[in-house]
């Protein structure tokens, strides 16, 4: 761990517990400072506060008092999942505090070089191949992130013999300021989360904070085929890495002959991937430009791509059974993410699809669902699905959830069909979340057997 800053004695105020939360307040415990940690659950049901308490942590639970914000705090460490119009993280901004996620504290004190993954879809799936990518390389590779461990956690005990491979959302890019990774990885930008952060343009501006602290020792391996991903990348002083799945690259990763070159030079044969599905093309290219520049041995590389299957609930293929093929696609919460799951097969698709509505239409899926064979739709977006379905001229089906869907998709299908689950919503109305929802349609697959 580096002490770039002192922390001993300062106020530290950490907003939102969860396991990010309580990890940094766990951190900044042991970096000495006063910490007080702020809650919304109530204290009788609030474990992680009750634990937190006896270690010597100040709690306050069940709101969030504005009035707490006198304390003389000198930082906020707000859970990326607090959104910033909470009335005391405005509070706080108003006040001039600065409001920080842990994925600032990760990147202050890390001995590690850290690569930092975002886009709207395929983040997970990338940094798993990287990590996947550098085993048995000079440098071994922690994962951290939303995608399991928490990033603070993860860099205080990384050393400089580590690097850290971390997965970063818009919601915990926001809240940065000095986070500084020596090899970003832009995969996309499309419409997400716009609940959370108003308009596209603000959340282009947390994406951009990926790279808004790198330099001429740094590195960012991004996707040329995304016209606000390119943008992005135009005023930075760091090294490009550019990736294209359409176009020849000169420089930097692509596909020509049906093999993956980078910097024109061969690499390995498209069909000796065994990952399905064109996105995941996109993912392959971003992290062998990451992982081959962290040292990752070309050996290690080619054993990944020729045997990694893929990230459980991501186009996850669950069984054969009559002549169907079932996909739990569950973690597609957004329109791209179904878009792209659905162009991934050539057979007919029949697709499961609903959830959450955070308030979108679904007019950009249609040219997608015009290739589906039909669409059973549930839980709250499910008239809108249908509308969509309807404008691209395939027949619906209603279903409650999940489970009943995989029973009207079986009796409509025939030999030879799809049947996907890619929602393009989020799970929340019917479902603790998406992994849940996931693992409903793999039992439903099974009772069906
Ligand atoms: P994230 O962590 O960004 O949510 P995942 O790797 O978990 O990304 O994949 C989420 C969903 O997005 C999956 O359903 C997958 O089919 C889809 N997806 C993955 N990679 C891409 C990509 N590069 N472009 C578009 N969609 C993708």
């Amino acid at each position: 761990m580096v002490i770039k800053r002192h922390y001993e004695n300062k106020q530290i105020l950490v907003v939102g517990l969860a396991k990010s939360g309580e990890a940094a307040a766990k951190l900044l415990l042991r970096l000495g400072a006063r910490v007080t940690v702020n809650d919304s659950k109530q204290y009788e049901d609030n474990i992680q506060a009750q634990e937190l308490e006896k270690l010597g942590v100040k709690v306050v639970c069940g709101s969030h008092p504005l009035s707490l914000l006198d304390e003389n705090f000198e930082l906020m460490v707000k859970n990326p999942g607090i959104p910033y119009d909470n009335p005391i993280v405005k509070e706080a901004e108003r006040r001039g505090l600065p409001v920080v996620t842990e994925v600032e504290l990760a990147s202050e004190i890390s001995e590690a070089p850290i690569i930092a993954i975002t886009g709207s879809n395929g983040k997970t799936t990338t940094t798993t191949l990287i990590y996947e990518m550098l085993k048995n390389s000079t440098l071994q590779p922690l994962i951290a992130g939303n995608i399991g461990t928490v990033a603070c956690e993860v860099a205080e005990r990384a050393t400089e013999q580590d690097v850290i491979v971390m997965e970063v959302s818009s919601f915990q890019l926001l809240g940065t300021q000095n986070f500084h990774p020596k090899v970003s990885v832009l995969l996309n930008i499309f419409d997400a989360h716009l609940d959370y952060h108003g308009t596209k343009e603000e959340y282009v501006h947390a994406k951009s904070k990926l790279i808004a602290n790198q330099q001429q020792m740094d590195y960012i391996v991004y996707n040329a085929d995304d016209p606000f991903v390119v943008s992005m990348t135009e005023q930075t002083n760091a090294n490009k890495i550019p990736f294209s799945v359409t176009k020849d690259l000169d420089v930097g990763l692509c596909i020509i002959d049906d093999q993956i070159v980078k910097d024109r030079v061969p690499l390995i044969h498209t069909k000796d991937i065994v990952l399905p599905g064109f996105h995941n093309l996109e993912n392959i290219l971003a992290s062998l430009g990451a992982a081959l520049l962290m040292g990752a041995t070309l050996q290690q590389v080619k054993h990944v791509l020729t045997t990694f299957s893929g990230v459980e609930h991501r186009l996850q293929f669950v069984k054969k059974y009559r002549e169907r093929l079932f996909y739990n696609d569950s973690k597609a919460t957004n329109i791209l993410a179904a878009t792209k799951a659905i162009e991934a097969f050539t057979q007919p698709v029949i697709l499961l699809a609903g959830g959450l509505d955070r308030g979108n239409e679904f007019d950009s899926l249609v040219p997608a669902l015009e290739g589906v064979k039909a669409i059973i739709t549930f839980g709250e977006t499910k008239e809108k699905i249908a509308k969509a379905a309807k404008a691209a001229n395939v027949d619906v089906y209603f279903s409650e959830k999940v489970a009943d869907a995989v029973d009207i998709a079986f009796k409509i299908s025939i030999e030879g069909d799809i049947i996907l689950l890619s929602p393009a919503c989020a799970s929340w109305d019917q479902y603790k979340t998406f992994e849940e929802r996931g693992t409903s349609f793999i039992e439903s697959v099974a009772n069906l057997i």
